[in-house]
């Protein structure tokens, strides 16, 4: 077993009090495990979300690379979203979603995986150009470890409601169509503003409100009225993710994160 010896005080990941080095929960707020098993302070060093935009860049580029070099002579070179586009064979095998995975073949973990996959260049470089300006900030909001939960929550949930509109209501007209395949990071996206909504409402900054409450306004229209392709309801779906999520008390970003502080005292 791995000891760490370093003994000076370090700071609770929750409420950034002074606590010592072995304690088991934090003295001030009762988080279990405050300091993240003493690697509290070398994950602040990497910014509020503890590194966690940083690994979302680098796991979907390296990802999109391996679905190019899957399937090297089904890449698309077309303009606009298909330039350097993979084959559906390589991101199908590395989990992409929608009706067709989850209904037909059952594998419903593709919820999990898709976003991680991107369509193409400008696909996977709009969803990460958002991300990185717009991760860093949900962090400072809530904290990285809600930071990481809204994240994948709000890919969960988009990629399952367009599925699921796909298999349930397939004669909807052309842009309210679901997906019967899906991938990409942008319910993510969606999520982060759904908690960015959720923080000026409750903290009643209008001025925040209104600005991501716009911004996932535009972004989900222009998939509605702009190229064909466009995963509709995987943006709703991420939006509804990240704003119902953060609507539950453990989320309340005026509260500091503490999540499994609330889960030792369900415990008890
Ligand atoms: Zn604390």
């Amino acid at each position: 077993m791995f000891i760490r010896r370093d003994n000076s005080a370090k700071v609770c990941f929750s409420c950034h009090t002074l606590v010592s080095a072995n304690a088991k929960v934090c003295h001030k707020c009762q988080q279990v495990n405050p300091t993240l098993w003493g690697y509290e302070k070398s994950l602040r060093r990497r910014g509020p979300d503890f590194g966690f935009v940083q690994f979302v860049i680098k796991a979907c580029a390296v990802v999109y690379v391996l679905t190019l070099l899957i399937d090297m002579e089904g890449i698309s070179h077309g303009n606009g979203q298909d330039l350097l586009s993979p084959s559906p064979f390589s991101t199908l095998i590395l989990g992409s979603s929608g009706a067709h995975p989850m209904f037909t073949v059952g594998r419903w973990w593709t919820v999990f995986t898709a976003g991680w996959l991107h369509g193409g260049f400008i696909h996977i470089v709009f969803n990460l150009f958002w991300i990185y300006h717009l991760g860093p900030w949900v962090a400072k909001l809530y904290g990285a470890g809600r930071l990481v939960i809204i994240y994948v929550a709000s890919t969960v949930t988009g990629a399952a409601l367009t599925s699921a509109v796909a298999q349930y209501l397939p004669n909807l007209p052309d842009p309210w169509q679901g997906a019967h395949l899906t991938v990409g990071a942008s319910g993510a996206v969606l999520g982060l503003l759904g908690a960015m909504v959720s923080h000026g409402q409750r903290t009643r900054n209008s001025d925040l409100t209104y600005r991501a409450g716009i911004y996932s306004f535009l972004l989900i229209l222009i998939g509605f009225f702009s190229v064909r392709g466009i995963d509709n309801w995987g943006h709703i779906g991420g939006f509804l993710g990240g704003y119902l999520l953060t609507q539950f008390p453990g989320f309340n970003s005026c509260q500091p994160q503490r999540l499994w502080g609330a889960l030792h005292k369900a415990g008890r």
